[in-house]
């Protein structure tokens, strides 16, 4: 159902006024995790104010290694929530237990499927059976086929909005986190009808390559990108070496769409 043979058009996700998928470049900024009201609403007012829709955040962090901060949960979708209001922004919150979807999804605009549990096919079933877009991202070490297959398994339930989200694959590459395989993009947008965004912070592991490789997501064709933005990166309890703060997320946005037809 997610093959372009079955449905030659574009799939367009709507949220919160955003139509990904339309041609133009979408954003998803906000932290890696839920740390505290302050820290979300400080990120959310840096994205409102580019006149920007979404916002990122995660509640319940899959973590290596089980001594490492493993989120908020509840607690942290319900700060989610009450940020998103104030500021008018969807949410985008990962869950990771099929049992939470139900209740999540009271908190919650957009389910986000880790790269970890790209095969939890519980869960893609589970976000499948819900009507919430889902962006679903390419697990660490998935072939492509594998991710379409992913993707499969949501739409079969009946959901058909999905965003697909290249994060990098593991590789023998050390100079980066992953590798961030920049050709998926146009695979996936030439085998699937559903709008593809690339994860810059999680593909790099790097601040200094943002801004490149979000420039080369949107130029070979992505429908948008993510990246973590953290008011403190340096005190941040997830992924401190690759967030922007605020300034650095300043320049990306400005930059970033610099020299594009299409803004
Ligand atoms: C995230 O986006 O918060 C995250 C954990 O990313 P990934 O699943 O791609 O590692
Ligand atoms: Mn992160």
């Amino acid at each position: 159902l997610v093959s372009r043979k079955k449905k030659p058009e574009d799939t367009i996700v709507n949220i919160n006024g955003e139509a990904i998928g339309d041609g133009k470049p979408h954003f998803v900024f906000g932290p890696c995790a839920v740390e505290s009201y302050e820290q979300v609403a400080e990120v959310a007012k840096a994205v409102k104010a580019k006149g920007l829709k979404m916002l990122r955040g995660g509640a319940f962090k899959p973590r290596t290694s089980p001594y490492d901060f493993q989120g908020l949960g509840i607690e942290g979708l319900k700060i989610l929530k009450k940020v998103a209001d104030e500021y008018d922004l969807a949410v985008v919150s990962e869950i990771v237990n099929p049992a939470d979807i139900e209740h999540a999804v009271e908190y919650i605009d957009v389910i986000q499927i880790g790269a970890r549990n790209m095969q939890n096919f519980e869960l893609l079933k589970a976000a499948g059976a819900v009507k919430k877009p889902v962006l679903l991202k390419r697990g660490l070490a998935a072939t492509i086929d594998e991710f379409i297959n992913a993707a499969e398994y949501i739409i079969s339930q009946g959901n058909g909005d999905i965003i697909l989200c290249e994060r990098g694959i593991r590789t023998y590459e050390k100079a980066t986190r992953n590798t961030l395989d920049i050709s998926a993009v146009p695979i996936l947008k030439q085998e699937t009808h559903l709008p593809v965004f690339v994860d810059v912070t999680h593909s790099t592991g790097r601040r200094d390559l943002l801004l490149p490789t979000a420039k080369a997501a949107l130029a070979i064709g992505a429908d948008g990108v993510m990246a973590e933005v953290h008011p403190d990166p340096a005190v941040a309890l997830s992924d401190s070496a690759q967030q922007m703060d605020l300034d650095q997320f300043d320049h990306f946005y400005k930059e970033v769409l610099k020299g594009r037809t299409i803004e």
